[in-house]
């Protein structure tokens, strides 16, 4: 159903950029890194740094974030 442009080449329509930004905010969606997740692990990322939690899922207390090495090491190949 969403045959928009994609390239926006220089496209005059602007109601689709608010359409996605309406989108991002209302959906509240949470990031998970699908390949650290598939080891058992919570995988949230932190999207202003980019990191990823690498304790287990559904773990107590608050995430703890690595740097992307760090959560390259535990995720799957
Ligand atoms: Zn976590």
């Amino acid at each position: 159903m969403n045959s928009q442009d994609h390239s926006a080449s220089g496209s005059p329509q602007q109601t689709s950029r608010e359409q996605a930004a309406q989108d991002q905010s209302s959906t509240h969606v949470t990031h998970v890194r699908e390949d650290v997740a598939m080891t058992g692990r919570c995988a949230n990322v932190h999207l202003p740094t980019g990191r990823t939690c690498t304790l287990p899922v559904r773990h107590p207390g608050s995430c703890n974030f690595v740097g992307p090495e760090d959560a390259e090491n535990i995720a799957m190949h």
